[in-house]
């Protein structure tokens, strides 16, 4: 049998891995301000996708004699500067924010503690945001 492990330690949460797994091995929800992952431990199934996308190489799959048991991890969700909601684990957002900001150059990361849809609206010009995180029309 082939076990599915994952390294709590390496794991950041961003949930790419229950994203292209089609069969329910890999499971996610968020729940007020946290998130839950969880791994079944095993998977027999001809894929591998979870391991090829894993930004940070948390997931190993092998063989196995024994099946390893499932494990459930969960992440504190950080909560957008503008509007409050929770939208992305705090240790995704800490362990990617050196890559994004490599790629736009070294400098600043716009709207990186913001959701998607208060981004959406610093990025396309409709609101600034202020240095405390609020947003103003412009
Ligand atoms: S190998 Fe494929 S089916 Fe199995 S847990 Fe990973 S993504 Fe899901
Ligand atoms: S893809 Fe990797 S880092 Fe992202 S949630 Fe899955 S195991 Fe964790």
């Amino acid at each position: 049998m082939r076990g599915l492990r994952v390294n709590s330690d390496l794991c950041f949460g961003c949930r790419a891995c229950s994203s292209v797994c089609l069969a329910g091995r890999i499971t996610m929800r968020d729940e007020e301000d946290r998130r839950f992952l969880r791994f079944s431990g095993v998977c027999d199934e001809d894929c591998s996708r979870c391991q090829e996308v894993c930004p940070p190489g948390a997931i190993r799959l092998e063989g196995v004699v024994e099946a390893p048991p499932a494990v459930e991890i969960s992440f504190a969700l950080q909560r957008c500067a503008a509007c409050g909601q929770p939208f992305a684990p705090e240790k995704a957002l800490t362990a990617l924010l050196p890559r994004v900001q490599e790629a736009l150059g070294g400098g600043e990361a716009p709207g990186w503690n913001l959701c998607p849809s208060c981004r959406r609206k610093v990025l396309a010009g409709t609101v600034v945001q202020a240095a405390d995180g609020r947003l103003i029309v412009a």
